[in-house]
């Protein structure tokens, strides 16, 4: 079995749905008292948002690179970063190791494809959602990206940064959740891609008019896949 390398923290909220998510595969797949190998470095948030919001993010690239550079000396065998923006500074980070990154975007599409989407909401923070980083591979997939109108994309990064990363899950939040769903299959999405690792915690399936894609679940099974396979 390979060690997984997890970059953790950006929120510590959803890097326990990793561990969780990757355990669980782990035991359905290889039975008995089977768990999975995992080095997980989990960074202090408040650092990285602070590079966020200034748009220092050279300056989150070599927080995370240092990370990654001593999960593999520790033995890790691959990557995983448990958060959807910080994938923009991915190129970066991989430059500082040798050891492959598993890439949420990535992992995401390929779901995606396998389920016939063609037009896909994103639902994440606005970084992931405004920004090319994370559409591009999606759309050099051939898939077709679809983005919330902007007095949306302002609650929705809201409810990340100021609920979801602290741990609060809120009623209201999951109605205004639900109405930009709604939305974004009148504008003709076939799927809504929860592409922040926390959205998971405030929508499931059952609270969606749209196909689910949970980008913690897509990852954190693909990493065990890796693992393991
Ligand atoms: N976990 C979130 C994501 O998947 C947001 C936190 C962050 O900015 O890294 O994008």
């Amino acid at each position: 079995m390979k060690t997984i390398g997890l970059i953790g923290g950006m929120s510590w909220e959803s890097t326990v749905t990793y561990y969780q998510i990757i355990n669980e595969y782990v035991k359905e797949k290889l039975g008995g008292l089977h768990s999975a190998k995992i080095l997980l470095y989990s960074v202090d948030f408040a650092e990285i948002e602070d590079c966020q919001s200034k748009g220092e993010w050279q300056k989150s690239a070599d927080i995370l690179g240092a990370a990654a550079k001593n999960l593999e000396k520790a033995g890790a065998d691959f990557i995983v970063i448990c958060t959807n923006t910080m994938h923009k500074v991915a190129p970066q980070i991989q430059n500082m190791i040798s050891i492959p990154i598993l890439h949420i975007a990535d992992a995401t599409a390929d779901v995606l494809i396998r389920s016939h989407i063609s037009a896909v909401a994103l639902l994440g923070t606005k970084y992931t959602m405004t920004q090319d980083f994370y559409k591009e591979r999606l759309i050099k997939k051939g898939i077709s990206v679809l983005i919330p109108e902007e007095c949306d994309i302002e609650t929705i990064n809201h409810i990340i940064y100021d609920e979801l990363c602290l741990g609060i899950i809120s009623d209201k939040s999951r109605v205004q959740y639900q109405e930009i769903i709604k939305k974004m299959k009148l504008k003709g999405a076939q799927g809504v891609i929860l592409g922040c690792t926390e959205i998971g915690l405030l929508i499931k399936q059952k609270d969606s008019v749209l196909p689910v894609f949970d980008t913690t679940q897509i990852h954190g099974q693909e990493a065990a896949k890796k693992a393991i396979y």
